[in-house]
């Protein structure tokens, strides 16, 4: 499980910044991955191979950005869910009692808190510092994130921690490649998972239950082995001891982050919502393979199954390069589809592939269509190899190659989905020109 490093403060602070600036080494490995928008809330921080969740709270507030909505519910399960928390005051500003408040309210969590002061670019660090001394929190740092001042000693200071704390993993966690069961709220992922572990549900292990933590499942289906996340267990008991159902995208993502293969479950009986969408982003947004199950089909008559259809090809235009399988939870249909697709995930996300084979597909390719000229000039296609997996990355020489236009990466990027069976599988095209 990873950890969660979480931004607070007030509005107008440099939340956002901060939070744009400590992800942009992830963002950019994942620029090129189709039908993704930035999701600005949840990101990933990489610091010298160590990875964590990052969260801004500041997005979570409504326009008016005051006291009360600061306090909300939400903010208030982020803070809970973190690991860290990461304070932000202005030093341009100065101390001032908001900020005192909302520390009042965080600091019953418990939670390692760092205090930075940004905005410190007209003054020494440690006069900006001074100011805030007051508030008792030990570590402290200023920061001009607007000008990249004292982030390299942040990250530096991040990475120690996260080496520092490591999260245990669940005991059944090496069963098998892992599958996160995700999705809203009552699309059936109980109802999946009890279906596929069958008779054969052991007594679920009981990680020290926290909203935060999933249950890890041993499955065996035919011959193979895996392990399943399900993100809906705990809940589950929550759900009966307090009468409070939450639900947390903290880990749906640590879900997701441990997984080799996410299912995605949509409700078929209900158009498909925002927040469906957004789950989608964020597995792709961790260069996961998904399976979306369109789940509770059973629920549908003929012609209304032909509209969902319909409805899911308009909706999920960005993703259709990912894989559909319709099932029946309750009935247990189409579960054995399900399975068969997890397996040929698992195989291609880790297939080789050799220079050979992608220049032979590229060429092809660039022999069939060939791309428009770009101020008079043509781009050449030369070659291609692999750049690792995981995302599956494809690296592409050639002549202004850079210059190409977005349509025709587009093309070569099909033309590879489909040359090599890459439905579900998050893939990066990269693009060098030489002479
Ligand atoms: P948030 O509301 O806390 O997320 O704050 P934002 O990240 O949106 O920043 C608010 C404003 O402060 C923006 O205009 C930023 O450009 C500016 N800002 C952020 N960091 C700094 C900094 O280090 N110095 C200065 N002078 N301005 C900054
Ligand atoms: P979760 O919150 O995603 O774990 O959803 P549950 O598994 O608890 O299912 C929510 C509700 O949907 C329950 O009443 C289930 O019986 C029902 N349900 C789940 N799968 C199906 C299905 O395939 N068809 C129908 N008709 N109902 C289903």
């Amino acid at each position: 499980m990873s950890l969660v490093v979480t931004i607070i403060g007030r509005p107008n602070v440099g939340k956002s910044t901060l939070f744009n600036t400590l992800t942009e080494r992830r963002d950019a490995l994942v620029a090129d991955l189709p039908g993704l928008t930035r999701d600005r809330q949840y990101g990933e921080i990489t610091i010298q191979d160590m990875t964590a969740t990052l969260v801004d709270t500041g997005g979570m507030l409504g326009d008016e950005g005051d006291l009360t909505t600061l306090m909300d519910e939400q903010i208030m399960q982020a803070v809970e869910e973190a690991d860290l928390l990461l304070f932000v005051v202005s030093a341009k500003e100065g101390l001032v009692g908001d900020d005192e408040n909302i520390l009042n309210r965080v600091r019953t969590y418990q939670k390692p808190i760092w205090l930075l002061v940004n905005k410190a670019e007209s003054k020494d660090p440690d006069v900006a510092k001074a100011e805030f001394y007051q508030l008792g929190i030990e570590t402290l740092y200023a920061l001009s994130t607007a000008h990249r001042r004292g982030i390299t000693e942040l990250q530096n200071d991040l990475a120690d921690f996260l080496k520092k704390h490591p999260k245990p993993s669940p005991e059944w966690q090496d069963f098998g490649p892992k599958l996160a069961v995700i999705g809203r709220p009552n699309v059936g992922k109980s109802t999946l998972v009890n279906r596929l572990l069958g008779e054969n549900r052991v007594l679920a292990y009981d990680l020290p239950g926290t909203t935060r933590d999933s249950i890890y499942l041993p499955l065996r289906w035919d011959d193979a082995r895996y392990t399943l996340i399900d993100t809906a267990g705990v809940r589950r008991r929550a759900k009966i001891g307090e009468g409070v159902e939450k639900f947390s995208i903290i880990k749906t993502i640590d879900a997701i982050k441990a997984s080799q293969v996410c299912l995605l479950l949509i409700d078929a009986t209900e158009n498909i919502t925002d927040q469906d969408l957004h789950l989608i982003g964020l597995a792709v947004y961790h260069a996961k393979p998904v399976l979306l199950v369109i789940n509770k089909w059973d629920h549908l008559s003929e012609t209304h199954k032909q509209q969902v259809k319909n409805r899911l090809d308009h909706k999920l235009q960005a993703f259709q390069w990912l894989p559909r399988v319709y099932t029946s939870a309750l009935h247990g249909s189409g579960l054995r589809h399900v399975m068969e697709r997890v397996a040929l995930l698992i195989e291609r996300a880790n297939m080789p592939l050799t220079a050979n084979q992608l220049t032979n597909v590229l060429n092809e390719a660039y022999k069939a269509h060939q791309p428009p000229l770009v101020q008079g000039l043509s781009s050449q296609l030369k070659y291609a190899h692999s750049g690792g997996h995981h995302p599956m990355r494809i690296v592409i020489h050639g002549k202004r190659v850079d210059k190409l236009p977005d349509a025709y990466k587009r093309y070569l990027e099909n033309t590879f989905r489909d040359a090599f069976d890459l439905k579900g599988i998050p893939l990066v095209l990269q693009f060098k020109s030489g002479r």
